[in-house]
């Protein structure tokens, strides 16, 4: 069963962030997260392991850290899937397992970690992810009924902060930049002044200022002053010059 958080029955989420881990969508789309339940849209998170593998922390830990900060991101809802930390897998099985979540939630958005990167997990979660999506849309999916009727987001989005590419489009997340480095430093076990893996792990000063200076990078590039990047696959269209955001010269 899932692990749920924040909602014990959930209804649907307007936008959801999929990520491997508990606090990669933290560190790659919380601020957008925030801008989205700002404008009136609910959001929600899965996450599709438990991080039963790191190196400080247990499981129980990090899932209380991880409702701690869903309450920060302000998420309608947030749920753990139980695909083994360090060895996620695009298989039948997990592809169902998320099918049925998107079923449940229906998200009109979802986001995806970019499909390119250093750890297997955060890549491997984003074909798993755009073919989960697939997948639930399918009307002859083995899916129980129970888990409601087919279902495939509009929007697919992938969040590239962790990948060296150029963004398609940034959002703008000055308004809630300390608040997104807040959701991240709930994670006390992972980032909290301890001795245990000291040489992996980087103490809160070094977060807020890799936090910050990140954002602004994405921000320099629209023109505004903290920023999180995405990656569209398809071409945006424009129906109107005169509203295209963003002053070339
Ligand atoms: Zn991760």
């Amino acid at each position: 069963m899932p692990d749920t958080l924040s909602s014990p029955l959930p209804g649907r989420v307007d936008v959801l962030a999929i990520a491997a881990h508990r606090d990669d969508v933290e560190q790659t789309c919380g601020g957008t997260l925030l801008v989205q339940q700002a404008l009136g849209w609910s959001t929600g998170i899965l996450d599709l392991t438990r991080g039963e593998s790191g190196t400080r922390g247990t499981a129980a830990e990090r899932a209380a850290e991880a409702e701690t900060a869903a309450d920060i991101l302000r998420v309608a809802h947030r749920e753990a899937l139980d695909l083994p930390d360090g060895n996620v897998q695009n298989t039948l099985e997990n592809r169902l397992k998320i099918a049925a979540v998107l079923r449940r939630l229906r998200p009109r958005a979802v986001i995806l970690p970019y499909w390119q990167g250093r750890h297997p997990d955060h890549y491997t979660a984003s074909t798993l992810g755009y073919e989960a999506c697939f997948a639930a849309g399918l009307s002859r999916l083995d899916l129980a009924p129970e888990f409601g009727a087919p279902h495939r987001p509009y929007k697919i989005l992938y969040a590239s902060l962790y990948a060296d590419v150029r963004p398609t489009f940034v959002v703008d997340i000055t308004a809630h930049i300390e608040t997104r480095l807040q959701s991240l430093l709930a994670y006390r076990s992972q980032y909290g002044a301890q001795s245990a893996g000291a040489g992996l792990f980087v103490p809160e000063e070094d977060i807020r200022e890799r936090t910050f200076a990140t954002a602004r990078h994405y921000g320099l590039l629209a023109g505004v002053r903290y920023a999180e990047p995405f990656v569209q696959r398809e071409v945006a269209s424009v129906s109107d010059l005169m509203s295209l955001p963003v002053q070339s010269i």
